[in-house]
């Protein structure tokens, strides 16, 4: 069966609610446009997903910095950064039945050329105007003007505004980064295609700080570390594409930003993003602030302005190229078998235990037993006793489970004493068993979480 047709993404937002990764935002009052609120399953997967990017850009590095900076800012933060006074989307809105779009995002009129129609209702859409993508709100107990704040529209900021916290703190040799995971905000106007285009979603982003000199070393350095890492989680490589922004469509302060893109079920979209920024950002925040954010270069005893290279991911982004890369489907016996093939390390669930029948206390009781020895060991295990063996595996399969390990009669060596403490495991890709010692089992599972 063709993965990528039409209806995938169907398939997929259904899994995704139906086994509790990922749900409507505030589903019972009907809703909140670009919002989705994520299950016991889909906060695993994030975190999985989360605890690479940390593994593979942060703790494994010497170099690095992590922050957790507020998403609260000082308004001059957004009207220094360019924010409040470009950080905009051309809306276009319907005379007719008022719907709103991102003028970008309709199409030319084949009627009218040079015109666009309303996607809705057919009507000649008015002129764009530009609309300011950032949340603002009131901060303290008076609502004026003087009290906006906005939600951050990114997490970039709060490094650039610790940098020199961070250079106080640690005395970092450059080059050197600070990194940041966290939420941001953006009042997109049409958000879309389930967790692709969202109000508020989750980024990871790395600031890193190099000599001017240096740029071109360390932005291929992070291309190929970005590429690395979205192999070693399980991306599927085949749809990922390096877009390399033409130069007259480059922001003003970038002189080089590549756009990975992905094959979504809904067409080829941006996944994450590669920017060199030069020294826009800490030469404005000096400025802005009129507090001196150069650093003094030992070597060569003067102040330096570093220069920066962005490496930005969404993590929202990311669980659903996740979820278009792992879903296949496998007809057998005459009914279509639904898979997650997850590796096992992002695999919100790393294995499900089960009694071959819940009825039979013996079974139970040591099924039990291995289930709590592999749930204190890798906490992502999951008791199934639901059911019959064949629809625990179905759901097992659905969610991804790399393995589901049945606690059966030989087990307890009633039918053949060499099988005594031994179990079932059972592969989620091919369907395969072999028998494992209960005394073997973390150290085969830990082998395979590379
Ligand atoms: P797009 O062109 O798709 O709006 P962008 O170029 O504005 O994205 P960046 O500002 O570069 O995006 O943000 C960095 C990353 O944050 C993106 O590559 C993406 O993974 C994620 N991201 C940005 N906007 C959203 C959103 N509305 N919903 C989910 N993830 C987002």
């Amino acid at each position: 069966m063709n993965e990528t047709t039409d209806n995938l993404m169907e398939k997929i937002q259904s899994l995704a609610k139906r086994r509790g990764f990922i749900y409507q935002g505030s589903e019972i009052y009907g809703g909140l446009a670009g919002t989705w609120d994520y299950g016991p399953l889909g906060v695993a997967l994030k975190n999985n997903i989360k605890d690479a990017w940390r593994k593979k850009f942060v703790s494994s590095k010497s170099d690095m910095y992590e922050v957790d900076a507020a998403i609260l800012m000082n308004p001059k933060v957004w009207e220094t950064s360019g924010h409040v006074a470009g950080f905009s989307d051309p809306l276009v809105e319907c005379p007719k039945c008022k719907n709103r779009f991102r003028e970008d995002q309709v199409e030319d009129s084949k009627k009218n050329p040079g015109t666009k129609d309303c996607p809705n209702c057919g009507t000649t859409l008015g002129a764009a105007r530009q609309f300011n993508m950032m949340f603002a709100t009131q901060i303290g107990a008076v609502q004026d003007s003087s009290s906006t704040v906005y939600l951050r529209p990114e997490t970039a900021a709060g490094m650039f505004v610790n940098f020199k916290n961070v250079i106080d703190s640690f005395h970092p040799k450059l080059p050197f980064g600070m990194a940041q995971i966290g939420k941001a905000f953006r009042n997109e106007i049409t958000p879309r295609d389930f967790v692709f285009r969202v109000r508020e979603f989750e980024q990871m982003e790395i600031e890193y700080f190099v000599k001017p000199e240096d740029w071109q070393k360390y932005f291929e350095y992070f291309k190929d570390s970005m590429l690395e890492w979205m192999e070693e989680v399980g991306i599927d490589m085949q749809k990922v594409h390096e877009l390399e922004v033409a130069k007259e469509d480059l922001a003003h302060y970038s002189d080089r930003t590549i756009d990975f893109e992905f094959d979504f079920p809904f067409g080829r979209k941006e996944l994450f993003g590669l920017a060199y920024r030069k020294d826009f950002d800490l030469g404005s925040h000096s400025r802005g602030s009129s507090v001196d954010l150069s650093y003094q270069d030992e070597e060569s005893k003067s102040k330096i302005l570093p220069h920066v290279i962005e490496p930005s991911f969404g993590v929202d982004r990311s669980v659903l190229a996740l979820l278009s890369s792992a879903y296949a489907e496998e007809e057998k016996e005459g009914e279509t078998r639904s898979y997650l093939k997850f590796k096992p390390s992002i695999a919100p669930v790393i294995c499900a235990v089960s009694p071959l029948l819940k009825n039979k206390p013996a079974l139970v009781e040591k099924a039990q037993y291995v289930y709590g020895m592999l749930k204190s060991e890798f906490g992502r295990v999951m008791w199934d006793d639901n059911g019959n063996i064949g629809k625990r595996y179905r759901r097992q399969d659905e969610i991804g489970t790399p393995w589901c390990i049945v606690i059966d009669f030989d087990t307890l060596g009633e039918d053949n004493a060499s099988f005594k403490d031994t179990v079932t495991v059972r592969d989620r890709d091919t369907g395969s068993q072999k028998r494992v010692p209960i005394a073997d089992l973390i150290t085969t599972i830990r082998a395979e979480l590379v």
